[in-house]
């Protein structure tokens, strides 16, 4: 499955978040004979929804889909040079489908910021810095080569373009993720450049932070196109530790939030991914599915099972909100609200799906 690799200077928080994540491992709880790797924090995507299916449906259960968190120690200024544990660093980060940088923006006297003071914006650029000369040293090595190719084959021309478009980009200090509107990344892909994949930003802030709106918009406004997330590590990790409702919504009261902040992250850490979830509901169980952005029916099918996909023949899928408009499945088709689709259909957010198939 694909996964975020969470990365970031020493002493932001990156410890305490990822505690907060392991403690939260849907894998321990659900999948008790799973192995866990001690670097990776599944956690649940919050999906409301399911709730709701599983009292319409009389549901034994319900199963949420999962966001993969990697933590990828090591970063420090210099990784690219081999500094710290630079090349194991740069290798970990390589096998990430996305980045997920933790940026401090708590004040604290006793916690020590490794370059002096609390910086977000320096401490994004610390952090891009050794993206960008770890794939600005990809690049130069793979030159020579690419352009040996462009004098012999006249179809390697396009690569050879894209890739000296590429070296301009990082050469000015933007990641090909931020530039992605004018490089075509996909003709380099071999290359696994750290910095076309995707970012999100998590801001490990005080209640200050979390509560100022134009701060928040600020911060916000710095990472764009990537998604910025706001969260109180330290109140998460709290957070788990409470199992008392009241007591969990006077916490988050009390630091201005309506839920935890880990609900955002595994959100927007699952849509970082260009991931989206598809719902299946029955007496057995209410489920979400994980798929790619721009599935077809068929390929959504295959991942409740391959016979699913190979068999596929048609899809009868109803809109959630439409569903719950109705108030069952049937009366939903008898208001015509449930749609029969075809292999050719493009799965949509809050589908609820019954698959067609020959075994
Ligand atoms: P890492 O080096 O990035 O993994 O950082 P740690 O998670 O080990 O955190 C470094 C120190 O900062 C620890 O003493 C944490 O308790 C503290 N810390 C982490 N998050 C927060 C936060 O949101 N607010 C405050 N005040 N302290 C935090």
């Amino acid at each position: 499955s694909l996964t975020l690799g969470i990365v970031g200077l020493p002493n932001v928080g990156k410890s305490t978040l990822f505690n907060a994540l392991t403690s939260n491992n849907v894998l321990a709880a659900n999948y008790p004979f799973a192995t866990i790797e001690p670097n990776v924090g599944v956690v649940p995507l919050p999906e409301p929804r399911l709730d709701v299916l599983a009292r319409m449906f009389d549901s034994a259960r319900t199963v949420s889909a999962t966001v993969s968190f990697v933590d990828i120690a090591g970063l420090v200024r210099g990784a690219s040079v081999g500094q710290g544990r630079g090349n194991q660093f740069l290798a970990n980060i390589r096998e990430a489908d996305a980045i997920c940088q933790v940026i401090r923006v708590f004040d604290d006297p006793n916690v020590v910021h490794v370059d002096g003071k609390v910086d977000p914006s320096a401490d994004i650029e610390t952090i891009n810095t050794e993206l960008i000369l770890a794939d600005l040293q990809t690049v130069d090595k793979a030159l020579p080569r690419l352009e040996k190719e462009a004098r012999t084959r006249k179809e390697a021309r396009p690569a050879l373009d894209a890739v000296n478009a590429a070296r301009a980009i990082l050469d000015d200090g933007r990641t090909l993720f931020s530039a992605q509107s004018e490089v075509d990344v996909s003709l380099f892909r071999e290359l696994s450049l750290l910095t076309v994949k995707p970012f999100l930003y998590v801001f490990n802030a005080d209640e200050g932070v979390l509560s100022s709106e134009s701060h928040r918009a600020e911060l916000t406004e710095l990472v764009a196109p990537a998604a910025a997330v706001f969260l109180d590590a330290k109140v998460e990790a709290e957070l788990l530790e409470l199992d008392d409702e009241e007591a969990t919504r006077e916490l988050l009261e009390s630091i201005g939030q309506t839920e935890p902040g880990l609900y955002s992250l595994a959100r927007a850490g699952f849509s970082t991914l260009g991931l989206q979830t598809y719902l299946t509901a029955g007496p057995k169980e209410s489920r979400a599915w994980t798929i790619h952005r721009g599935w077809t029916a068929p390929q959504a099918a295959g991942v409740i099972h391959t016979d699913f996909e190979r068999g596929f023949i048609k899809a009868e899928i109803v809109s959630y909100d439409d569903l719950v408009e109705a108030g069952s499945i049937a009366a939903a088709k008898s208001a015509g609200k449930v749609r029969m689709e075809g292999k050719d259909y493009v799965m949509a957010d809050g589908d609820v799906v019954e698959f067609r198939f020959n075994v």
